[in-house]
């Protein structure tokens, strides 16, 4: 078969919904670029049969609702690349606005900035800021022996080991650990799925790891175990700094009212919904 036969036969399998999977999926299995494949249907490329045959197989594991990105074993975020497999949360597009906003704030405080990354999963938030800024040390830590794994290969994969200090650590459980006590930035996105409405979701999603998605009865109970503890890690005036989900805005920002944050603001994301929320601690 050709470039396009194949592709023809992987969208009959998994509809014309999954095309830009099926493209991902043969551009992996020939080693292309994924706009290589529009190129090399024109140059009509010699498909080899093992090539066909592990696309196949690729595609028939992508029907079984395994995310693309876990097949591939790797992902795009921030334009950066990042591997990840069944033990961190794939990076979503929206928490690009979380770095966006982060990488103001550093711009604006210009001295050099101590970063606490709580939940960092594939390490994607930490190895973006340690690749985009110049100001910044960031500590990383997850609760996941597997997820640090991951988040250590991240940051060697886009040369900003020295930047990052990783460990694993149950929210603030073990950072006695960490080179640094104190820090001028604590970001989290940390899962935020009430635990009823997981199973409503996607069936991709039922193949990330739960952890990683399920915030508890109200989808609250991370920030409300973050938010009174970060204060002890926070240098004065330092910023919290969340990602949130739907509905989230107004009770996040009671949580950090009542522990003394202020200048408390909530930003969009590209879609319009309410997806960042920070403060700053004051004694
Ligand atoms: N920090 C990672 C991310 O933003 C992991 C988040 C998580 O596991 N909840 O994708």
């Amino acid at each position: 078969m050709n470039i396009s036969e194949l592709l023809c036969w992987g969208e009959s399998i998994l509809g014309k919904k999954y095309s830009f999977d099926s493209k991902v999926l043969l551009a992996h299995c020939l080693n292309l670029k994924f706009n290589d494949i529009y190129f090399s249907h024109l140059n009509k490329k010699n498909i080899t049969i093992k090539e066909s045959e592990l696309y196949k197989k690729l595609v028939l594991k992508r029907k079984k609702a395994i995310p693309t990105e876990y097949i591939t074993g790797d992902t795009e975020f921030m334009g950066l690349k990042f591997s990840v497999n069944k033990n961190v949360l794939i990076p979503r597009q929206e928490t690009e606005c979380l770095i966006e906003h982060v990488l103001k704030i550093l711009k604006y405080l210009k001295k050099p900035v101590k970063i606490l990354d709580v939940g960092t999963g594939s390490g994607n938030i930490a190895v973006s800021i340690a690749n985009y800024s110049t100001n910044s040390h960031i500590s990383a830590i997850d609760i996941s022996k597997e997820a640090i794994k991951i988040a250590k290969k991240n940051a060697s994969l886009n040369n900003v080991t020295k930047k990052i200090e990783f460990i694993q650590s149950d929210i603030f459980g073990s950072i006695s650990k960490l080179k640094y006590k104190k820090y001028d930035l604590i970001i989290s996105n940390p899962p935020y799925i009430k635990t009823e409405e997981i199973k409503t979701l996607q069936r991709e999603i039922h193949n990330e790891p739960v952890i990683a998605l399920d915030g508890g009865k109200d989808g609250l109970a991370f920030y409300k175990r973050i938010i009174p503890e970060s204060k002890k890690y926070l240098n004065k005036r330092g910023y919290l700094i969340f990602e949130i989900g739907y509905h989230h805005s107004d009770p996040v920002k009671e949580i950090m009212k009542i522990n003394g944050y202020k200048r408390i603001k909530i930003l969009k994301d590209y879609t319009n919904q309410e997806r960042i929320i920070y403060g700053q601690n004051y004694y």
